[in-house]
């Protein structure tokens, strides 16, 4: 039953800067921005990649 939303989803990202795992938005076009701004890491210009947990 699992339905391709359009909706961007919540998952846990990792900064490929400084390793940081974070709350991140992934939006359907790919894009990933963490949920809580930009002070999730001391990154200036973080860049998060979705990671699968379990
Ligand atoms: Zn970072």
């Amino acid at each position: 039953m699992a339905t391709t939303s359009p909706e961007k989803r919540r998952t846990i990202g990792v900064c490929e800067r400084c390793g940081k795992p974070t709350v991140v938005w992934v939006h359907p076009d790919g894009s990933v921005r963490s949920v809580s701004g930009h002070n999730a890491c001391p990154c200036p210009t973080p860049s998060f990649r979705p990671v699968r947990d379990g």
